[in-house]
């Protein structure tokens, strides 16, 4: 019996394989699948990524019956720019609707002959790091690999070239979501498509430490670690995934991770938070931390959102903090605050997220602490 032509319509639709997200050998193995030769695989993916091409029409060296296979079969699915905001200093914003209504941020920042894509992983974020926008919006799901890198994708249409850098530091974790993860970080990387050097693509994470252990396996990035205190009683405090990987397993996972290289250093990420984790005692603390561990320190001014009740160190101290731990001969650097009059600055990220944690209702209502 013969189903009504529009559920057809609905089963063709969804049956179709997403192509965006797929990395080389992904693509040979879709297309030897097909019954045609694997190369055709590569080409599509170079129209995709290279030209930002998603028309298989466009695809003028793909044979024209492999196109009408494809149109059936298969289609590339780019999100929706919901909204694009510049800030002052050149910052862009993008918010990112997905396929099924949620909504994501992607930052672009130049900085000279360097332009840094701030990439995010998930739908919210369900680490709750006491300092974090995007924690406050609870978590709804992972983004697939075709999510993370069409983010790298409409930043280089938009743009007209590729980002020199990408930082996987927008929402979420991206430990989280290691397998898709992977994938979008091999694609920046693909010859055939962004060519972003592996030293370019930076992973942030919090810190699961079974998941770096993997991703060292599956992938050779840059790292960043989002520290934020020298020592487990206040790190517990702000980043609550400390207490069930805490730093005398996170640490020695971190040095693992570039032991292969001797120029490779790790990133530690460190938001200064007035009268929390900023004294020089717990700059000297920090210095006994990472004694050995080839390192530099990016300290953050904390920046602040609704309802957060934190304020930044002052600049002095963070210079302080700064020299102090130059002085003991780790590389140290302050991060420029980029974007914060459009809330695209670390931790400022919220997207559209419907959150499944409950989070809101759990949390405290929280009043916004003056400057004095
Ligand atoms: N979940 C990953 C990726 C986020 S990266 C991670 O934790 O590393 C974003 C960086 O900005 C992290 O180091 C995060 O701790 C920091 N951050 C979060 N909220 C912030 C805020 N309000 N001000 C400054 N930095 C913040």
């Amino acid at each position: 019996m013969r189903a009504h032509p529009l559920s057809d319509l609905l089963e063709n639709q969804l049956a179709k394989t997403n192509l965006l997200g797929m990395t080389r050998s992904g693509m040979e193995a879709y297309f030897t699948d097909l019954g045609v030769k694997a190369f055709h695989g590569r080409n599509v993916l170079k129209w995709i990524h290279k030209h930002g091409v998603t028309d298989f029409d466009a695809m003028s060296d793909v044979p024209k019956a492999l196109r009408a296979r494809l149109r059936e079969c298969a289609e590339i699915v780019i999100p929706r720019i919901a909204l694009a905001q510049p800030a002052r200093d050149g910052t862009i914003k993008w918010l990112l609707e997905l396929a099924d209504g949620q909504r994501v941020e992607t930052v672009h920042i130049p900085d000279g002959a360097r332009r840094t894509l701030c990439v995010s992983s998930q739908v919210g974020c369900a680490l709750d790091c006491s300092f974090c926008s995007t924690a406050q919006q609870g978590f709804n799901r992972n983004l697939s690999s075709a999510e993370i890198i069409a983010q790298v994708w409409l930043a280089t249409r938009e743009l007209g070239c590729p980002p020199t850098n990408v930082v996987m530091m927008g929402m979420g974790e991206p430990l989280a979501n290691l397998d898709n993860v992977v994938q979008a970080m091999e694609l920046m990387q693909e010859d055939l498509a962004y060519m972003i050097a592996k030293t370019r693509v930076t992973i942030s994470t919090s810190g699961i430490v079974p998941a770096l252990r993997r991703l060292r396996e599956l992938s050779d990035v840059s790292l960043a670690v989002s520290l934020h205190a020298p020592d487990n009683a206040l790190r517990d405090q702000l980043v609550p995934i400390n207490r069930k990987y805490p730093l005398e397993e996170l640490i020695p996972a971190c040095r693992e991770f570039i032991q292969h290289d001797r120029r490779r250093k790790i990133t530690w990420e460190y938001v200064m938070l007035d009268g929390v984790n900023d004294s020089i005692a717990q700059a000297k603390a920090l210095i006994r931390l990472l004694q050995g561990v080839p390192s530099k320190v990016n300290l953050i001014p904390f920046n602040p959102f609704p309802g957060s009740t934190y304020r930044s160190s002052t600049a002095e101290q963070i210079e302080l903090f700064r020299q102090r731990l130059k002085r003991a001969g780790i590389m140290s650097m302050t991060r420029k605050t980029r974007g914060d009059d459009i809330d695209a600055a670390c931790g400022q990220l919220v997207g559209k997220v419907r959150d499944r944690s409950r989070r809101q209702l759990r949390r405290p209502q929280v009043v916004q602490v003056p400057r004095s």
